[in-house]
């Protein structure tokens, strides 16, 4: 799109206002109304911000200002507000792209393989629930009081009461060519997902991007708090957000492709050794993925309190098996470690970094495990090296502060800012006292 197509659109579609808009470290959306007549100065100097004024970009209150810099390809009308369109920006300060845009690290990854003819496609599976606060006791449900069964997952009635939530929604992302092909109740009350064709990686994150911005407002509308929280009700499945992976080059469509692999799992060399890498960078790959102190109440292991929770704790790959790391749909890789708070272009940069280093080293993944691992005794797990991933938020900034390859990936600027706003996230969780607390110990001695 050129900018005078850009302004026929905008004429043709009544857009009069342009978001300028990028993520904070934590991959909140951020935006400036722009008025369309000044799309130059979006595409040239770009939008101006205080970046002190944000999560993550390293700044003092005497920073330069942060530049978001339009990407003219990247243009989605909303059709939630309308008379606007979102563009995706890359952040500058001084007239040079700013280290500490996450998506700008995201492409700085991408350039590396594309450097070496590959692209990396990625299709990302958003779970989400919606709820209502109770407005006298301001306890958060279930925003259908009837969705209450044991086993909603799937269920007709479930999904039929929240369709004119979903047919908007779902139409609104149709409309900008997110091709969302499947649409269902998950397992916990109050839970769907809806699935959208995969695209290359950064298509991918700026589409997830876009459709929780939807997703909010759409929902606020309908009266519903949608949320991504990881795990927003003790006794109920988490919320993931999966990441389905595979890898082109100018030849080939799906490099992680091999139909004689003599396991059966349709997976080339190259594809079990990118795993290898995911596997081995497990840890480290842990803090982008499950980035809050609430995702390590959805990574547990064993049984959650309500039965299965289908999220991963042990750092494993099997066919089928949802209790692994990753899973092997066939002939591309499944990793299940994201949920619902995660960064996705610091999630898919990190993914580059493990899984080229994979490839790099000629790493091994070792067998693929096909048991329920959530019943594996501590012995079991321990003879087949099979290691539990950072149990709290703590231990995963350990790991990504460890793990120099990970850190490289995202940029050691941006990893170093990740870990400190983190390590000041787990510090203030881990001073508050707790209702759980008070309820358990106030009288208890
Ligand atoms: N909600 C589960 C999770 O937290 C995933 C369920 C599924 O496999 O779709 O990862
Ligand atoms: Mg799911």
């Amino acid at each position: 799109m050129t900018p005078a197509q850009a302004r026929k659109f905008f004429k043709d579609e009544g857009i009069r206002y342009i978001l300028a808009q990028f993520v904070d470290i934590h991959g909140a959306a951020k935006a400036k109304a722009v008025p369309v007549e000044h799309l130059d100065m979006v595409l040239t100097d770009g939008a101006g911000f205080a970046g002190f004024a944000l999560w993550g970009f390293g700044m003092g209150p005497q920073g330069p200002d942060y530049m978001a810099v339009g990407e003219l390809d990247t243009l989605k009308p909303m059709r939630w507000m309308p008379g606007f369109a979102t563009m995706n920006t890359i952040g500058h300060t001084h007239g040079k792209p700013y280290a500490f845009d996450s998506r700008l690290a995201l492409k700085n990854q991408l350039a590396t393989l594309a450097a070496k003819g590959l692209v990396l496609y990625t299709g990302i599976e958003p779970e989400f629930m919606l709820l209502t606060r109770d407005p006298v006791s301001g306890a958060l449900a279930p925003f259908d009081a009837t969705d209450t069964l044991e086993k909603p997952c799937y269920d007709y009635k479930g999904l039929a009461r929240a369709s004119g939530f979903l047919d908007e929604f779902t139409t609104a992302l149709r409309a900008v060519g997110i091709d969302v092909y499947q649409i269902d109740h998950e397992d916990a009350n109050g839970q769907f997902e809806v699935n959208f064709t995969y695209a290359d990686a950064l298509a991918s994150a700026d589409r997830i991007i876009y459709l929780k911005m939807a997703a909010s407002e759409i929902a606020r509308r309908h009266g519903m708090i949608a949320t991504f929280m990881p795990k927003p009700f003790s006794n109920r499945t988490g919320t993931g957000a999966h990441f389905h992976l595979s890898m082109g080059d100018a030849k080939t469509k799906n490099l992680f492709f091999d139909a004689r692999d003599k396991r059966g799992l349709g997976l080339s060399k190259t594809g079990y050794q990118f795993l290898a890498g995911l596997l081995h960078h497990a840890p480290a790959l842990t803090a982008l993925c499950a980035p809050t102190v609430n995702s390590y109440k959805r990574l547990v292991v064993g049984r959650a309190l309500s039965g299965a929770t289908w999220a991963p704790a042990y750092i494993a790959y099997g066919d089928n098996n949802r209790t692994c790391m990753v899973r092997i749909p066939y002939g591309r890789l499944e990793l299940r470690l994201p949920d619902g708070a995660m960064n996705p272009y610091l999630v898919t940069a990190a993914i580059v970094a493990a899984g080229m280093d994979g490839i790099a080293r000629k790493l091994d993944p070792g067998e693929p495990i096909d048991d329920n691992l959530y019943e594996w005794t501590p012995a079991q797990l321990a003879e087949r090296g099979v290691a539990v991933l950072p149990q709290n938020l703590a231990a995963a900034l350990d790991a990504l502060e460890a793990d120099a390859v990970v850190r490289a990936g995202l940029g050691e600027a941006l990893a170093a800012e990740f870990i400190r706003l983190k390590r000041m996230e787990w510090i203030e969780y881990s001073r508050h006292v707790s209702t759980w607390e008070t309820d358990r110990y106030l009288e208890f001695f």
